[in-house]
């Protein structure tokens, strides 16, 4: 069977690490609909479209389109042709997508574009929303939470790897506050859906968030 997978959680908790190993051992596809957001943000600011503009970001919205392509270690994403993997993953992108996130016609429309991929089933969907919004009937939500600490240890890692350095206590202070926009904002906030699994993943490793995934799966 062809289920909806909506993995939710704050930022760097491990979602898109452990989304895709989880698509990957059950042969579903996989969407970062973080991506997206920071694509649109990406986008906004290679405009120089003031972000808290909406008409503005909207209309600049209406000349991009995302695209995903497997990829590793991190998923490709296309705007129209343009390869903004890492791009959308530097420091400037990341402080401002939560601005872009509190844009309610940019959900709508990210949202739609969501519900459109997930329509076949077989998907492993990871955000802040979708359990609670963009796949309110997923057979299967995951909430995923690790401490602050633990999480701003594994952003380090990951950023150390692609060349940026950024020291802990700041990522910490960057991850907290991100995560308070997002849990604030006035649409579809970060919140866990009332039939989401919590999985706390600060003692695990990632092989272990993911069976813990899997078995919740073929239950
Ligand atoms: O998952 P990631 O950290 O890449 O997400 C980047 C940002 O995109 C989040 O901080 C949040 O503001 C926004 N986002 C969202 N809804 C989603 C996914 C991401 O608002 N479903």
């Amino acid at each position: 069977q062809a289920l909806q997978v909506a993995i939710d959680g704050p930022a760097s908790a491990g979602k898109s690490t452990v989304a895709k190993l989880v698509a990957k051992r059950f042969g579903y596809i996989y969407v970062d609909t973080g991506a997206m957001y920071r694509a649109v943000t990406y986008w906004a600011m290679q405009h120089d479209v003031d972000l808290t503009d909406e008409t503005a970001v909207i209309a600049a919205m209406k000349t991009l389109k995302i695209s995903f392509k497997p990829g590793e270690p991190d998923q490709l994403v296309f705007a129209n042709q343009e390869d903004i993997t890492s791009a959308i993953r530097q420091p400037d992108v990341t402080n401002n997508v939560s601005t872009i996130a509190a844009l309610p016609q940019v959900r709508t429309i990210l949202t739609d574009q969501q519900r459109e991929m997930a329509t076949a089933g077989g998907i492993v969907m990871d955000g802040r929303d979708i359990g609670t919004t963009v796949l309110p009937n997923a057979e299967v939500k995951i909430f995923l939470v690790a401490s602050a600490a633990e999480r701003a240890k594994r952003r380090y890692a990951e950023n150390i790897k692609k060349g940026i350095d950024t020291p802990l206590d700041q990522l910490q202070a960057e991850i907290e506050l991100r995560d308070h926009k997002d849990s604030t904002r006035k649409v579809s906030p970060l919140t866990q859906a009332a039939d989401a699994t919590l999985v706390d993943t600060t003692p695990m490793s990632i092989d272990e968030v993911v069976a813990a995934i899997a078995e919740i799966i073929t239950k």
